[in-house]
């Protein structure tokens, strides 16, 4: 009964405190779990009505100068066939996509060295000229402030980069010295300053992660106010060092999901490309639990099979631009549809 006033504490003041929020994951009771569901369905149906907003999902490159442990597309891995999308075939993808209804596009990649501010500035400007009325959102990682500058002036107008996990040692279990958490963390209040619709956001049971980490994760989403939170389960891939470690639970990715919804009843968060790939009814499972978004895959299909995260990642059929009939249908079931909006984040009119 505790944890059904924390849910209804939650839902109206919009923050616990950190011992609270430690009651609510690790509350088992499903009673409990299936309320907190239920709270956050009806937060995100009272503002957003039974929409999914769809994003267009072109993963531009899959070379990258970093080496996170938990990463498929890691510098270290020899076994990637690498490759980087040309600008006319990022148009063409943006084309398509247009043309099934997509009004934002994700340009989403590894650091790749080869691909210069100059270059992605003028394909950001390219979109922007071509598709006036669709949103860019960029998900290209760690850069200088000026670059987010650059990018933001030739038309970006959201970026994805999520923080991954607050706690510094876990961080630093996560990812090779080269990268830092403070870094990260600079380049986030950077592009809130510079006044892009900011995700962050986490993944779900890598290894190390405990309970606390996961309360340090909310209290950092609480003060940064994102407009976007992306939250997937980890999955391993073969290839790396976290080889053969557990995945993620669903359970506790939609329970923080549900949370980040009464958390932030505006923001926009995506039922993952993970959480498909972790269990069949994943996406329908995030979306009743909170999540208002979709980002099927419009990267050109000879591609995709190379952007490989995770083992066994979800990148066709209903989770492929070309799979929207598909995708309508099934959150059709569930009483949900897809709205081919903008939908910028609405939290400051409201
Ligand atoms: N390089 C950019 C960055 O760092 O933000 C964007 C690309 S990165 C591959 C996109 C996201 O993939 C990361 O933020 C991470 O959370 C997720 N990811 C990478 N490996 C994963 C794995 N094994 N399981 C689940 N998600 C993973």
């Amino acid at each position: 009964w505790n944890e059904i006033l924390l849910i209804d504490k939650l839902r109206k003041e919009h923050k616990l405190t950190a011992e609270e929020y430690k009651i609510l994951l690790e509350c088992q009771d499903s009673n409990c779990l299936s309320y907190l569901q239920k709270q956050a369905q009806e937060e995100a149906l009272s503002r957003f009505g039974n929409r999914v907003f769809i994003r267009g999902l072109i993963e531009v490159t899959n070379r990258c100068r970093n080496n996170c442990y938990y990463c498929g597309i890691r510098k270290g891995n020899p076994s990637v066939s690498r490759y980087g999308l040309t600008r006319e075939t990022i148009l063409a993808c943006c084309r398509e996509g247009y043309e099934a209804g997509f009004r934002t596009f994700v340009m989403q990649g590894g650091e790749d060295p080869a691909m210069t501010d100059e270059w992605t500035e003028q394909t950001v400007a390219s979109i922007h000229r071509l598709f006036p009325d669709c949103a860019i959102t960029l998900s290209l990682g760690e850069k200088t402030r000026e670059t987010y500058e650059r990018f933001f002036h030739a038309g970006a107008n959201r970026y994805l980069l999520r923080h991954e996990t607050y706690n510094k040692e876990h961080y630093r279990l996560l990812h090779p010295d080269r990268m830092s958490p403070e870094y990260r963390l600079q380049c986030l209040q950077w592009l809130k300053e510079i006044g892009y619709q900011t995700g962050t956001g986490i993944m779900v049971g890598t290894p190390g992660q405990t309970i606390g980490h996961l309360v340090e994760d909310l209290l950092f989403i609480e003060r940064f106010q994102p407009e976007m939170i992306g939250i997937g389960p980890f999955i391993p891939h073969h290839d790396t060092p976290f080889a053969g470690k557990a995945a993620g639970s669903m359970e506790m990715t939609l329970k923080l999901l549900s949370i980040f919804r009464l958390m932030h009843p505006y923001a926009l968060i995506p039922s993952t490309t993970a959480l498909a790939t972790l269990a069949s009814d994943g996406r329908e499972r995030g979306i009743l639990a909170g999540a208002n978004v979709v980002m099927p895959n419009l990267s050109p299909p000879e591609q995709r099979t190379k952007y490989t995260l995770y083992d066994n990642k979800a990148a066709f059929g209903a989770e492929a631009a070309e799979g929207l009939k598909k995708l309508s249908e099934r959150l059709n079931a569930i009483g949900y549809r897809i709205s081919t909006e903008r939908g910028d984040y609405n939290g400051n009119r409201t």
